[in-house]
């Protein structure tokens, strides 16, 4: 076989010249044609006699910029090759982008003689590359423009593409927010979402919740996100995945922020706690004053049964006296037939931070009008417990009031209430700390007896408030109590079980 250009026929370079794919022209070191193949033909439109003798300048379409051209001619004074862009115009007049590539052909001292120029029409190539780009841009601008955040990511979970909303993200979920979101979907949807991942099937959106700011501190509204993830697929575009297309996975994150909506839902929810508390109060109002008047008709009534039955004794009949205790104790009973029973609720499973937490929202404008400070220290790993959600709403309620009551009359500097949450092994524990005066010792069991009140003869304070409050707790197998070592003010503490067989049903 031959390896040397001498030993191969002399006509075999102008054969394959002649019948390249590429359109090549010959020049002298001015750039006039000497020569042109069938392909120059073919794409430049001139016939071979047409372009002879003439400067290449002849499919020079003016818009390439001069600078291309001085940077060719420098290129090939160097006596380098030179690659690049020209736009050119065929013999009809109609342009063409073209991929040229020149090389000076230097004698044998070195001098150069010729140029050897190849050229092929990449329009179409060209205009497939911007359309792609334009397509992109328009892509990417339609995606920032969104009112959705969106996030792509890849295989790893690393976003390779995501849009102003996203990043608007960055100040409330941290620096990665799709981090954040995923860890919180996976443990929502568990086994679901690799499942979702492996057969490539959306899922649709989710909503989450999102605690913004340090320490679940109160006060800054949480962020709610409807998260939903779909899947597609792209064909690797490497020169070895050429013949052997490989894909690549792509997980479309879009995220839309639904606090408004949530805001509406949460209002239109707490008027519904409003309105069952407000109920839960109006009864309880009427209960306090129902036993109030019986407590106070049982009184005398006893004294008159004492007389009638020293009468009795003594052999006297008192009819008067009797019926007189005949119609009181009739009333009595009417008083008692009159007295509502406790609104039956059923038992279900209560997150006592979040009704607490609605508790103290409802409390917040007469905290506000006092000027009383709320720390909120919720137990982040909370069970539920099983319970009565009014009737617990009813009893922290009572604690509540009671406490912005007593911070009230103290009129300290300090008007602090501080509302904590913690768990046992059998019972979940609520402190409510007050910077009031305090329950005196003496006190401490007095203030749960009926008609017992430290607002003299207030008569919106019957004394029934913490009864009530205690008999609530005592409903769910817990208790309430002053814890007798805290001396900052008072501290009220609810313990309620964990266990469901405590609770009354
Ligand atoms: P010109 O006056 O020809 O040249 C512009 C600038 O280039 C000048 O200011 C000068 O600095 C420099 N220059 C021009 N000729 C020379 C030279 N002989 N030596 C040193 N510097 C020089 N042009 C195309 O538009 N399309 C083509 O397909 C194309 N193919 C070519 C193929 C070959 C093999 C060669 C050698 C050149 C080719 N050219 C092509 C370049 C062409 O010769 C012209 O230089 C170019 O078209 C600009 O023409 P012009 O009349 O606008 O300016």
């Amino acid at each position: 076989m031959s390896d040397t250009p001498e030993d191969l026929p002399p006509q075999l370079f102008r054969l394959a010249v002649e019948q390249a794919a590429l359109a090549i022209s010959i020049t002298d070191d001015q750039a006039r044609i000497l020569y042109a193949n069938p392909s120059f033909q073919r794409v430049t439109g001139y016939a071979r006699e047409e372009v002879i003798g003439h400067n290449e300048s002849l499919l020079s379409y003016k818009v390439t910029p001069r600078i291309v051209y001085e940077t060719l001619w420098a290129q090939l004074q160097r006596q380098r090759p030179w690659n690049g862009m020209l736009v050119n115009r065929r013999k009809d007049g109609s342009r063409y982008l073209a991929d040229v590539t020149i090389t000076p052909v230097l004698d044998t001292q070195g001098r150069t003689t010729h140029y050897l120029g190849m050229h092929r029409d990449v329009t179409e190539v060209h205009r497939l590359e911007r359309q792609v780009q334009n397509q992109k841009g328009l892509i990417e601008s339609v995606v920032d423009a969104a009112q959705v955040a969106i996030a792509l990511l890849d295989a790893e979970d690393r976003v390779v593409l995501d849009n102003q909303e996203y990043k608007k993200l960055i100040g409330v979920l941290g620096r990665e927010p799709s981090v954040t979101v995923l860890t919180a979907l996976k443990a929502r949807l568990g086994a679901e979402f690799e499942q979702a991942r492996e057969l490539r099937r959306a899922i649709p959106a989710r909503e989450l919740r999102f605690e913004q700011g340090r320490g679940g501190k109160a006060g800054r509204e949480p962020l709610w996100l409807a998260c939903a993830v779909s899947w597609f697929e792209e064909q690797e575009i490497t020169a070895d995945a050429f013949y052997e297309p490989k894909r690549r996975t792509y997980m479309l994150l879009t995220l839309q922020d639904i606090g408004e909506l949530k805001r509406q839902q949460e209002a239109i929810r707490m008027n519904g706690v409003k309105a069952l508390l407000a109920e839960q109060e109006r009864i309880q109002g009427l209960r306090e004053t129902l036993a109030g008047a019986i407590f106070q008709l049982e009184g005398p009534l006893n004294r008159l049964q004492a007389a009638v039955n020293l009468l009795d004794a003594r052999g006297e009949t008192a009819a008067n006296l009797e019926e007189s205790l005949a119609a009181g104790r009739a009333a009595l009973e009417t008083l008692r037939a009159a007295m509502p029973a406790d609104t039956q609720e059923g038992l279900q499973a209560l997150d006592l931070n979040a009704l607490l937490r609605d508790v103290l929202r409802l409390a917040t404008p007469r905290m506000l009008a006092d000027g009383v400070v709320v720390e909120w220290q919720a137990a982040g790993d909370l069970p539920r417990i099983e319970g009565r959600p009014a009737q617990l709403s009813n009893l922290f309620k009572q604690l509540i009031d009671n406490a912005i009551e007593a911070i009230h009359e103290q009129r300290g500097a300090r008007r602090e209430l501080r509302v904590s949450t913690r768990v046992y092994d059998d019972r979940v524990e609520v402190d409510l700390d007050d910077s009031g005066p305090g329950i005196p010792e003496a006190w401490r069991f007095k203030v749960f007896e009926p008609f017992f009140t430290t607002k003299g003869g207030d008569v919106h304070h019957p004394g029934l408030g913490l009864v009530m409050a205690r008999e609530a707790a005592a409903s769910h197998g817990g208790f309430v109590d002053v814890d007798p070592d805290y001396h900052d003010g008072c501290r009220m503490r609810v313990q309620l079980p964990l266990n469901p067989a405590e609770v009354r049903p």
